[in-house]
């Protein structure tokens, strides 16, 4: 029979615990005194220091040589953002589970390849056929060399040349945000459509040709953005496969929403709502479907980790998760206030003491709540909308000025307001409008520098420092606030 999501989590972590490797929780989605991520992307993060060799020796991480877990994962903002792919495609999601396993300055590429061929060839069964790897093929602009090494390992494991391929920085060599550990890396994908060959398909943004794990050598550090690379003391390995996309594979599925991770909660979405039952493919119907259940995956495991919708940082980011999903929940799929809330009980059913150890009231209570404020908000919108459209000459631009005001005065986030949009077949003048940001960051500048004269005239360097810095970035601070 085919294998569960729960069973091919539980695979994974016993195929490394097998091999030394000691498991480490998951840390929650909001990161850890780590003010360069808005959320947890991937499951590095937590052992950023060991990575680094700063691990405070009296800690029990710092001892640590080899681990393995399934790590919360959202990549909704900043360096990793994948919010406009969700719904469209069947394989990025905004929360997801990256299962890793690390070496800390213990074994290296050979033993790292290796495990992995293992375990996907013999664990799971993938037909080695199917697979294929890639390499980094250097980069002579930052003076990094081709992996030539990971190469001839794969040959060395039997892979024949057609199927590992060079990559460049874009693909093959890893980082965590615009600082911090990287490295080159080598990526394992799996060609869904069977015996064809593939090769020229690969990161080719091919569907049936999917990425399934990348197994990063983490050898540099980026101390500042643009910054230039430094030797880090130890080298490490990293390596991060998501389990939705590894279900659909073993579950022999074209698509990640229809494993037993999704599908439960897409049933009960189609209860709820009344809507044509999803059918997979790529109408305005079955898109809402995939937004609503990753959406409201997102908000149970965010609101859980204390991160609830607000106007900064990662709050506003998972605010704006929020209007998305009660939008193509109300309007699309045209099912009754409160339908969100009463789907968590069944993520938390589906992502049961793993990811999910508990849901209460006080997830009903905030998404509720949240949803009935941008409901009065959202019907002014669709009629504003309406209104426009009606007024406006065929072919031309949706005036940037509605398109602000729906933003600024009814907190539509501007992304939603451009799906609405392109739901109708119109578009907004990106010139105009980023005019109008324009002025609205000239406008939120000298906000900054009110805060920076008052803070210089105050205490703290450090501070000011830092505002500055994002002040000459163009404003964009951590917390994007309205400059998003
Ligand atoms: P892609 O090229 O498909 O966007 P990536 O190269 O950005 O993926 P990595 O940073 O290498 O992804 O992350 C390691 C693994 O995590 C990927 O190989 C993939 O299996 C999984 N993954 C990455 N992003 C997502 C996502 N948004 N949703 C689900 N799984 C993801
Ligand atoms: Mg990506
Ligand atoms: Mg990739
Ligand atoms: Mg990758």
């Amino acid at each position: 029979g085919l294998r569960s999501a729960a069973q091919v989590r539980s695979d994974f972590i016993e195929f490394y615990r097998a091999r030394g490797h000691e498991l480490v929780p998951s840390s929650p989605v909001r990161p850890r005194a780590d003010p360069s991520l808005l959320f947890v992307n991937a499951g590095m993060n937590q052992f950023k220091p060991l990575l680094l060799g700063t691990a405070d020796p009296r800690t029990p991480l710092s001892s640590l040589r080899r681990a393995v877990n399934s790590q919360k994962c959202v990549r909704a903002g900043g360096k990793h953002n994948d919010l406009d792919d969700v719904g469209k495609d069947h394989s990025h999601h905004t929360f997801f589970e990256m299962m890793g396993s690390w070496s800390f300055g213990d074994y290296f590429k050979s033993e790292a390849c290796s495990m992995a061929w293992t375990l996907l060839t013999e664990v799971y069964q993938i037909p080695k056929e199917r697979l294929y790897v890639s390499f980094f093929n250097g980069d002579p602009g930052s003076g990094l060399p081709p992996d030539l090494e990971t190469r001839e390992v794969w040959l060395q494991l039997g892979l024949p040349p057609h199927r590992v391929l060079p990559f460049g920085l874009e693909d093959n060599f890893w980082e965590m945000g615009d600082t911090g550990p990287c490295g080159p890396c080598t990526e394992i994908h799996v060609d869904l459509r069977g015996a064809r060959d593939a090769a020229p398909l690969v990161n080719r943004g091919c569907p049936e040709v999917l990425e399934i794990w990348n197994l990063v050598f983490m050898e540099y550090n980026r101390y500042w953005a643009d910054a230039s690379l430094w030797p880090l003391p130890l080298r490490s390995v990293d390596t991060g496969m998501g389990l939705e996309r590894l279900v659909s594979v073993l579950q022999n599925k074209s698509s990640n929403y229809d494993t037993d991770l999704f599908l439960p909660l897409i049933l009960h979405l189609h209860q709820l709502s009344g809507a044509v039952p999803y059918s997979g493919g790529p109408g305005l119907l079955d898109t809402a479907y995939r937004v609503v259940v990753d959406h409201v995956r997102t908000l149970a495991v965010c609101i859980a980790d204390g991160v609830h919708p607000g106007m900064s940082g990662a709050e506003l980011v998972l605010r704006r998760i929020l209007r998305r999903a009660v939008r193509f929940s109300l309007e699309v799929l045209k099912a009754p206030e409160g339908t969100l809330g009463r789907l968590v009980p069944t993520v938390a059913q589906i992502l049961v003491s793993f990811v999910l150890q508990s849901w209460d009231s006080t997830h009903l209570c905030v998404i509720n709540e949240n949803e009935a404020q941008f409901l009065s908000s959202l019907k002014q919108g669709t009629r504003l909308i309406q209104r426009t459209l009606h007024k406006m000459e065929p072919g031309a631009a949706f005036p940037a000025s509605v398109a602000w005001s729906l933003h600024r005065d009814l907190g539509f986030p501007l992304d939603l307001v451009d799906l609405v949009l392109t739901e109708r077949g119109v578009q907004v003048d990106p010139e105009e409008l980023d005019q109008i940001k324009a002025q609205n960051k000239v406008l939120a500048l000298v906000y900054n520098r009110t805060l920076v004269d008052q803070v210089s005239e105050g205490l703290c360097g450090l501070i000011l420092d830092q505002t500055c810095f994002y002040s000459e970035k163009g404003g964009q601070s951590p917390d994007q606030g309205y400059l998003s």
